[in-house]
């Protein structure tokens, strides 16, 4: 391995001090699990690695605002989000998604920060996060901002940070009375990376959807939203007997496209039909609040429909 310097800053702004915007082999570190993995394959060289560690401990706590809002700070360790009361309390939709997010050890040291800055399609937290109309707060030499995550990212393994910029906290509205759910579809154990991530969150009065969010991801370049499925959905019955899944039309073939390179072959129109066909399980598991996803609920071993998504999960 070539030798690299490795900074630990014990400020924001001595962090930032430290990062250089025009050299693409100096980074912060975080949990170092996406980082270590990209320095083992020889895909990163870092000259040096500015680490999180040493941050305050404001930069790894997990609060409520007063209207409710989760406000997570980035170097928080995705196991204090999964097991956090203030997150299962505001967005239970988080905690369920999590148990299956690879397994503990990976969740002890990941950060939520480490976890949306990667840009990795591949995450089961962007699509959650997304649907949840999250956003982080980011800042740099110039100041604060803050990024709708719908907005973080621009496509494979691409996002809006610069590079002397860091994500400092992840900001979650409490769903309410959205309805929430999750599911990925793996090629192998339920806790393995997904090949296609499905989130939902459904705002509901009196059983009508008001207005819809899905988003889909890791068989895509990015996380993004199935606008056209949200407002086929507006309007459509959630009932407990009911899925509103059959409100939505057939995508529109440019609506999804599959990452480019998957083997075998996807057309657009067949890869925006499987993506409605796994909306449904997601959208019936919204209905209810609180509902903990059954035992199969993740579907770890693709049926004839899902080699699709297979195929693009193992030719990434
Ligand atoms: C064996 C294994 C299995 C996995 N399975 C899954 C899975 O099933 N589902 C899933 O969703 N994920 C999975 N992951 C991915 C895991 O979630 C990510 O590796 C992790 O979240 C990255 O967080 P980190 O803190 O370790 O980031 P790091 O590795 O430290 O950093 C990742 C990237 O983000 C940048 N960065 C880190 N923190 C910040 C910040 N605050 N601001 C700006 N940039 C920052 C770094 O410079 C780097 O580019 C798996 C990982 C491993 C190793």
């Amino acid at each position: 391995m070539t030798p690299f310097e490795l900074m630990e800053p014990e400020t924001l702004g001595e962090a930032l001090a430290l990062l250089d915007p025009d050299d693409v082999s100096v980074r912060p570190i975080a949990g170092g699990t996406a980082l270590m993995l990209m320095m083992k394959a020889g895909v990163f060289r870092p000259t040096r690695l500015v680490s999180l560690r040493r941050l305050p401990s404001k930069h790894s706590g997990i609060s409520s605002a007063a209207n409710g809002d989760l406000v997570i700070g980035a170097m928080t360790p995705l196991s204090s989000v999964e097991h956090s009361p203030e997150v299962a309390r505001a967005a239970p939709v988080i905690p369920r998604a999590m148990r299956r997010l690879s397994n503990i050890r990976v969740r002890n040291v990941a950060t939520i920060g480490g976890n949306l800055a990667h840009g990795d399609p591949h995450m089961d937290l962007p699509p959650v996060l997304i649907a949840l109309r999250g956003e982080v707060l980011a800042v740099g030499n110039k100041g604060e901002r803050t990024i709708a995550l719908e907005d973080l990212f621009t496509g494979y393994f691409e996002t809006v940070l610069a590079k002397n910029e860091i994500i400092a906290a992840c900001r979650v509205p409490a769903q309410g009375a959205t309805r929430a759910a999750y599911l990925k579809v793996t090629t192998g154990s339920a806790e393995d990376w997904p090949a296609l991530g499905v989130a939902v969150a459904f705002a509901v009065e009196e059983s009508t959807i008001k207005s819809a969010r899905i988003v889909v991801s890791a068989a895509t370049e990015r996380a993004i939203r199935l606008k056209t499925a949200e407002q086929a959905l507006a309007g459509a019955l959630s009932t407990r007997r009911r899925s509103p899944a059959p409100a939505m039309r057939p995508l529109p073939k440019r609506s999804v496209s599959p990452i480019s390179g998957a083997r075998p072959r996807t057309s657009a129109s067949s890869f925006a039909s499987m993506c409605r066909a796994r909306c449904a399980k997601p959208c019936m598991m919204g209905r209810i609040p609180a509902m903990e996803p059954a035992a199969d609920d993740d579907q770890h071993h693709p049926r004839r429909a899902d080699r699709a998504f297979a195929a693009a999960a193992r030719s990434t």
